[in-house]
């Protein structure tokens, strides 16, 4: 097959949003095959909790690296080759250094990558490895992470591809325009997960461009943010100095785009609230029970805020909504999580009979 054929199937993203996106034809395109993501109806979740409304799963969790951040890598490393750079650094709780060290490589440049010390997931740690990232854990967190990659990107020729880079915003604010065509509307409410905040903020972004062509019809979610209840610096209304929480996505204490999640929030009437791990763990095992859908446990913020709504009966005595509930990543990231939280496989003799006892038929 020639590549011309390829390029008939799928348009990168960048190649898609082209007027959206601040890219011209001198920009070389880095894709692999980013967005494009499933909305996926929650059929059987609607049913458990007689949910007055539709709900949808936005699964990140399948772009090319297994998370979101794909979206906004393929902008700013496409940027970064058109400047000239000839590497690109980042801090990371893992999914980001797994989207820039794979995008680096398909741009044939280094990807320099720092890490909390010993909590970064191995499926995500794997994936920068392999693809030749320098991987260098710090004595420290997340937040100590970003600063030194601040100061580094600042004295060095490094391009600093965290969601402080403008274009990561731009590039991911794409999800929520799939969101409008997959929907022919606007969803009345987002949820979704609050780490860094940069996630928030692009959605908002995506929601407000796809408003300005028709108002009615695109008209503005409310934007349902949620963080770790260990680590909730915009609930709590400071920077936390030791955040923790088994979604290690969102185990960020000083996140770099708190005043726009803030403005997302209060421009669309919505909330920025925590749920605790027992919540996220439970949400993160109801969605894959009940709709065959494994997200990572920071993905499932996003569930078990909705799940912790309808409960309180924030939603009764409306009319019926249209909810979107962002995945942001895959739960094959985190693939221990899952087993410690789940039953065990068994082990039987090599018989039909053995089998027929454990199984109860
Ligand atoms: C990065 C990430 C988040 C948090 O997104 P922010 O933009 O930092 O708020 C949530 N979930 C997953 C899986 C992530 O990789």
């Amino acid at each position: 097959m020639q590549v011309w054929d390829l390029e008939m199937i799928y348009k990168s993203l960048i190649e898609k949003y082209r007027k959206n996106l601040a890219v011209s034809d001198k920009t070389p395109v880095i894709s692999l095959h980013e967005g494009d993501t499933p909305l996926i109806p929650a059929v059987n979740l609607v049913k458990e909790f007689g949910f007055n409304g539709e709900i949808y799963f936005k699964f990140e969790g399948m772009n090319p690296t297994g998370s979101f951040k794909d979206r906004g890598m393929t902008l700013a490393v496409s940027k970064a080759v058109e400047a000239g750079s000839k590497a690109v650094i980042c801090a990371s709780t893992g999914n980001t250094s797994a989207s820039a060290a794979a995008y680096a490589a398909r741009a044939g440049i280094k990807c320099i990558v720092l890490i909390p010390e010993g909590k970064t997931a191995l499926g995500k740690l794997s994936q920068a490895v392999i693809h030749g990232a320098e991987v260098l854990e710090i004595y420290g967190n997340f937040d100590d992470a970003l600063n030194l990659v601040k100061e580094l990107s600042c004295k060095y020729p490094l391009t600093l591809v965290n969601s402080v880079n403008s274009f990561r915003i731009e590039g991911q604010k794409t999800a929520a325009y799939e969101i409008c065509e997959n929907l022919h509307q606007s969803p009345d409410y987002q949820f979704i997960p609050v780490g860094n905040a940069g996630n928030i903020t692009a959605y908002w972004k995506g929601y407000k461009d796809y408003n300005k062509t028709e108002p009615k019809k695109y008209a503005l979610p409310k934007m349902m943010g949620f963080q770790a209840a260990g680590s909730a610096p915009i609930v709590e209304g400071h920077p936390i100095a030791e955040p923790e929480t088994i979604a290690a996505a969102i185990r960020i204490g000083n996140p770099a785009s708190w005043k726009a999640a803030e403005e997302a929030r209060d421009a669309s009437g919505g909330v920025i609230d925590k749920v605790t791990d027992e919540e996220i763990l439970e949400a993160y095992r109801i969605v894959a029970v009940t709709e065959g859908i494994f997200c990572e446990p920071a993905s499932a913020s996003s569930i078990a805020g909705l799940i912790k709504y309808i409960r309180r009966g924030y939603f009764v005595n409306i009319e019926p909504v249209k909810v979107v509930c962002i995945l942001t990543g895959h739960g094959l990231k985190d693939p221990n999580i899952a087993f410690v939280n789940a039953a065990k496989p068994r082990k039987v003799k090599t018989n039909i009979s053995d089998i027929i006892n454990v199984i109860g038929f």
